[in-house]
């Protein structure tokens, strides 16, 4: 078991789910009644799907960062439930509690950022 306590960053990822909802419901005026930005800002759940359901009805890419990080909070908090939260995807060691306080959706420890970040900037430039 690890050193974090689990409750504390969930909390902190309920909030910071809160803030975005409550920000995208306010960027989003009017359309804020669409039955599908509803079921976005109403349910802890995965965005994707939804996502991909309002952009045949509505130009998303605004709030591409808001919904990206919707996700990101959703699938943290599911490691959470699950067990894994706080453990790097790629090499299972601890991701340090410095780095959660930090960016509470972390999914991988610094060193496996580092590299995955790499890999990315080396396929743009490719
Ligand atoms: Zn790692």
């Amino acid at each position: 078991m690890l050193d974090i306590s689990s409750t504390h960053f969930d909390q902190r990822l309920a909030n910071m789910q809160a803030e975005l909802k409550t920000l995208l419901k306010t960027h989003l005026g009017d359309n804020a009644s669409h039955p599908l930005i509803s079921r976005l800002t109403e349910h802890d759940t995965n965005v994707e799907n939804l996502v991909a359901d309002l952009s045949e009805e509505m130009d998303l890419t605004v709030y591409q960062r808001e919904l990206t990080q919707l996700n990101d909070i959703a699938a943290a908090r599911e490691r959470i439930r699950e067990g894994t939260f706080g453990v790097c995807v790629d090499c299972q060691a601890p991701i340090g509690v410095q780095r959660l306080e930090a960016y509470p959706t972390a999914k991988r420890c610094l060193s496996c950022q580092v590299i995955q970040e790499q890999r990315l900037s080396a396929r743009n430039i490719g």
